[in-house]
């Protein structure tokens, strides 16, 4: 089934190995390039341009000669096109997702719920970029006359994850396309494929040369890359996604060029359940938040906060789901926990469990590689976490669930807010009154009551604190990329 698999991705017309730069496919300078590893197996799938400064230097040129014409276009003009990329997703929704699967190793059928998620990004700023509207203000003199309009930035670069190869691009492409700025896609090492796939469909959709282009680079090269992105005056702004370290490197270098930043960065979400909750549907939630992409979702809960009372059942009801769920490679049938992306990720995992059980916290399943070896890992419970253990502090990227008893409601939000991260928080709770208590006092931008899952096109997605800086998605991440304009006219 997996062999059949690859074969498929391979006979692909969506599978593309050259970069795509104002218009055209085409290779590094010093045509060098990289390989990219099925995750199951680490396999080399095919290999890509392993671009330069200079490479990348002329993506960012070619942006910044279209800007004007792509910013003078009509919304509607603009807009439809970008309708037209969101059509030919869905067209290809299988295609997409078999190369999702086969670069990042997620289960295939997660991989469909993803193409369906990027496709809605491009669906609803095809809608909202006819709805950047300004506005006009009561004035302060009789012969005056103020109003704002909404201009788009210029030239944006983004930077993007492996983690949702498809969906971290469109959230941020969508939007800036349809406010009228021209995209240098940079996506990662681990899952190029499917940025150039969508590249490929960018141009069937009719984008003009140069306004949507993707540059791929390896490990080595992306210091410099990502310095070229920051740093160059024809890049008015960046929107990064991926770990605090990095964006916090990326914001500094754009200091110098007071560029406009967005930044969806790193979580470590706390997940509290008490007594009053229905403790199957928080250990449903869990599940769900936890697990899905093998818990490589920014969102997903790090630490969780059971209160005493629930504490023993709700850990045996969620060891008896983890251990029903199925790893396998991510094309074999049923399978539901696939492998983590790399060596590195696979290596946190462990450390953060070895600390954790050193530091006196009891195994109940899991804790060691999964069947398959490699980049597997079980599924993996814990309880007796506390706050000296690694996996509290730091975001594990993986399988793993920590449980910490806690006696008072107070002592819950305490331990929760501890923490400089404040993505997405959990509570599961059927008090009323509580549930606005908490999910007022908790520090983050996302907050789920008595539900796992909560990521949707309409709803705002960012961070407080070290977890970011502007929102996607929804009525407000099209406003990253636009400028207002206050126009007073006099002497009326
Ligand atoms: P990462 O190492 O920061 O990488 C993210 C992207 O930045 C990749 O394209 C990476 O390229 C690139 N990059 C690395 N070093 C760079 C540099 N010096 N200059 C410019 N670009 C650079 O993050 P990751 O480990 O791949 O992703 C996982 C992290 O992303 C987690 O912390 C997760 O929470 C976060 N995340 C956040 C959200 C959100 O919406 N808040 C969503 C998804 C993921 P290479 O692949 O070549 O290193």
């Amino acid at each position: 089934m997996a062999a059949r698999a690859i074969q498929r991705v391979l006979n692909s017309p969506l599978l593309r190995r050259e970069a795509y730069v104002g218009g055209l496919w085409t290779t590094s300078k010093d045509r060098q390039t990289f390989d990219v590893r099925n995750p199951s197996n680490r396999e080399t799938i095919c290999s890509v341009p392993d671009m330069t400064s200079e490479d990348v230097a002329m993506a960012i040129e070619k942006a910044y000669d279209v800007r004007k014409d792509w910013g003078g276009l009509l919304a509607k003009e603009r807009c439809g096109i970008v309708r037209r990329w969101y059509e030919k997703v869905v067209e290809k929704h299988e295609e997409l997702a078999y190369i999702l699967t086969a670069e990042q190793g997620k289960p295939l059928n997660e991989a469909r719920v993803e193409v369906s998620y990027a496709a809605s990004f491009i669906e609803w700023f095809s809608e909202e970029g006819k709805r950047t509207f300004g506005d006009t203000i009561p004035t302060h003199a009789h012969n005056k006359r103020l109003m704002t309009i909404k201009q788009p930035v210029g030239v944006t670069a983004l930077i993007t994850p492996w983690n949702f190869p498809l969906a971290m691009i469109t959230r941020k492409a969508a939007a800036a396309l349809a406010a009228g700025c021209p995209v240098v896609v940079k996506p990662a090492e681990d899952t190029p494929l499917s940025a150039l796939a969508l590249a490929n469909l960018a141009e069937e959709a009719g984008f003009p040369s140069g306004v949507y282009n993707t540059v791929t680079c390896s490990k080595d090269r992306v210091d410099s890359v990502g310095r070229e992105l920051a740093l160059s005056d024809k890049v008015a702004a960046l929107s990064f996604t991926g770990s605090t370290v990095v964006g916090k490197l990326l914001m500094n270098l754009c200091s110098g060029s007071v560029k406009r930043i967005s930044l969806e960065l790193g979580g470590n979400a706390p997940f509290i359940v008490f007594d009053n909750a229905d403790v199957e549907m928080a250990v449903s939630g869990a599940v769900a938040a936890k697990f899905r992409n093998t818990g490589q979702t920014c969102v997903s809960p790090n630490r969780f906060y059971v209160q005493e009372g629930i504490h023993d059942e709700f850990c045996r009801r969620l060891k008896e789901s983890i251990e029903c769920l199925i790893v396998n490679d991510g094309f074999a049938d049923g399978a539901q926990q696939g492998p983590l992306i790399n060596e590195s990720a696979i290596e946190k995992v462990r450390r953060h469990v070895d600390d954790a059980v050193q530091k006196g916290a009891h195994v109940l399943c899991g804790a060691v590689p999964g069947p398959l070896g490699g980049s597997f890992y079980l599924p993996t419970l814990l309880t007796n976490v506390n706050s000296t253990m690694v996996m509290t502090s730091e975001e594990t990227f993986g399988p793993i669930v920590g449980v910490a008893k806690f006696k008072t409601e107070e002592e819950a939000v305490a331990a929760a807010n501890q923490t400089r991260y404040g993505l997405s928080g959990y509570i599961y709770s059927q008090s009323p009154s509580q549930i606005w208590r908490i999910a007022e006092a908790l520090e983050c931008g996302i907050v789920g009551v008595n539900e796992g899952l909560l990521s949707t096109e309409f709803a705002p997605f960012g961070g407080y604190k070290e977890s970011g800086l502007g929102r996607e998605g929804s009525k407000y991440g099209i406003e990253e990329y636009l400028e207002i304009k206050y126009i007073c006219m006099g002497n009326v």
